[in-house]
């Protein structure tokens, strides 16, 4: 994939290319935060009014509208994904958070001490200088779009490396932000390959704060790279392996548990960080569970990310089916039954495809119930009681997410105490809405959140001011 210092873009669904692009070396690094330094130091950005940093990226975000066809189209290539996916979540997020953080911008509030009375201990919140946001590829756009909002809500002058595979949507975000009216130096998107582009941004002495969404073994790395450069502020959203805990009477819930299980584990192609992809279900209902999931799986369109009725797309490449078979594989060795109903025909034969895949009796500590796969399986595995369930639960490293399915109320409230994973929904599989924080617990993440006000953490630092009185 590397070649020439350029990325190539390709098209996971065909393995046929779409574009190359420049990728940027540790030298264009140094010197993009060199620049955004200097613009930092010029107050451009930072010191015009909240209101008028508001008003760009309004008018940013308009843009974003205008042109939303073609970035679905360009996340949608690029990454493999359903387009009616890109159409109707990622662009559509994309936008709102934008406008969401944009009209935001002029009510992050300070705070006053409660200090004795000669003294006034002011805390002022204020943007952090020079920052950078390291992307993945399975949410181009919208994950872009979760920093890029407060980073420059707050004033900062933030440095972009989207992911290799899905430089696109973020390169186009930049040139609307651009027409927008942002000042030049204050969004640089640095297309570029993670050991080079990103590690130089991890380890610039110039980034005041970095903000990593990807892989936690990639996570780690920047981490340390961060310790051995300049200490920056590290916030990391990374990988997850959460459950799907169904009680006794979750089938009360008809369809829709059916509906809302089936779009935890499949949702883009289960290339998902909060995928439900450990189905933990009461031994009483299991059997029927099973059957209900499996034939709704065995339904999934499968196709052309680029077909409005397509549901579920490619893998973004074919290392990444390898790696996923080859658990599958291992379990089924193991003793586990793998329930599939395969591949449609047709389908072009260089593109990254992978049938919807229900898995039970795996092994215990086997890699399809503890690592997180990245793709389109799933494991079933049944428990009696709720301490069961909650310890079930947490028998992985990871704690991002988690739906309950109950209607009873105190079993719902116990489950949500008990699981340690940062957002649990209940009777749903959601993430909440932009006015919720995001972010993971144990070694899904720390060090901040995406989305509500709670982002802007991240992207400021806060300052004590003691005024003497008389
Ligand atoms: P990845 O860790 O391979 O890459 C993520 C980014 O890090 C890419 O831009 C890559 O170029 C860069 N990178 C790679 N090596 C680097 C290094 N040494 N220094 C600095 N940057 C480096 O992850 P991915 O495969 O792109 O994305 C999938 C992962 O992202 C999954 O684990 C998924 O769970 C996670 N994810 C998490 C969230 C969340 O909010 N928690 C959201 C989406 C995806």
């Amino acid at each position: 994939m590397t070649t020439n210092g350029m990325l190539h873009v390709v098209n996971p669904a065909t393995g046929e290319p779409v574009t190359t692009v420049p990728a940027a070396s540790a030298d264009d690094v140094a010197k993009a935060a060199e620049r955004a330094r200097q613009v930092w130091e010029a107050g451009v950005w930072a010191r015009l009014p909240a209101r008028e940093r508001s008003a760009v990226l309004v008018r940013l975000a308009d843009l974003m509208e205008r042109d939303a066809e073609i970035l679905a189209r360009m996340d949608s290539e690029d990454a493999g994904k359903p387009i009616t996916e890109c159409r109707t979540g990622d662009v559509p997020g994309a936008i709102e958070s934008i406008r969401w953080f944009a009209e935001a911008a002029d009510k992050v509030f300070g705070r006053v001490a409660p200090s004795r009375p000669d003294g006034l201990g002011l805390m002022i919140r204020e943007p952090v200088g020079v920052v950078a946001a390291i992307l993945p590829w399975n949410y181009p756009l919208a994950m872009t779009a979760w920093k890029v909002g407060p980073a420059l809500a707050a004033g900062n002058c933030l440095l972009v490396k989207p992911a290799e595979a899905t430089p696109r949507s973020a390169l186009h975000l930049a040139a609307l932000a651009a027409e927008a009216g942002l000042p030049d130096g204050v969004l640089t998107v640095l297309p570029g390959y993670g050991r080079e582009a990103g590690a130089a941004l991890a380890r610039d002495p110039l980034v005041g704060a970095l903000s990593f969404t990807g892989s936690t073994a990639t996570g780690r790395r920047i981490l340390k790279d961060a310790a051995e450069s300049n200490f920056k502020r590290v916030s990391l959203e990374m990988g997850g392996k959460s459950p799907q805990v169904l009680m006794a009477d979750a089938l009360d819930h008809g369809d829709e548990l059916i509906d809302h299980m089936i779009e935890a584990a499949f949702l883009t192609t289960g290339q998902n960080c909060t995928a439900g992809s450990r189905v933990l279900v009461h031994r009483d209902i299991a059997q029927e569970v099973l059957e209900r999931f499996t034939a709704a799986a065995g339904e999934l369109v499968i196709g052309d990310p680029a077909d409005p009725r397509t549901q579920l797309g490619p893998l973004i490449n074919r290392a990444a089916f390898d790696r996923i078979a080859g658990a599958v594989d291992a379990a089924r060795a193991g003793g586990a039954r793998v329930h599939t109903g395969g591949l449609p025909h047709g389908l072009p034969p260089r593109g990254a495809y992978c049938p919807p895949t229900v898995i039970t009796g795996a092994p215990d500590g086997s890699d399809v119930l503890t690592r997180e796969l990245f793709g389109p399986v799933v494991t079933v595995q049944t428990f009696g009681s709720e301490d069961e369930a909650v310890r079930m639960a947490n028998a992985t490293e990871y704690g991002l997410a988690a739906s309950v399915w109950t209607r009873d109320l105190d079993s719902a409230l116990r489950l949500a105490r008990g699981i340690e994973a940062g957002v649990i929904s209940v009777n749903a599989y959601s993430e909440g809405d932009i006015t919720t924080p995001f972010g993971g617990w144990k070694q899904s993440g720390f060090g901040g959140v995406e989305k509500s006000t709670n982002a802007f953490d991240q992207w400021t630092r806060e300052k004590t001011v003691w005024i003497r009185t008389r």
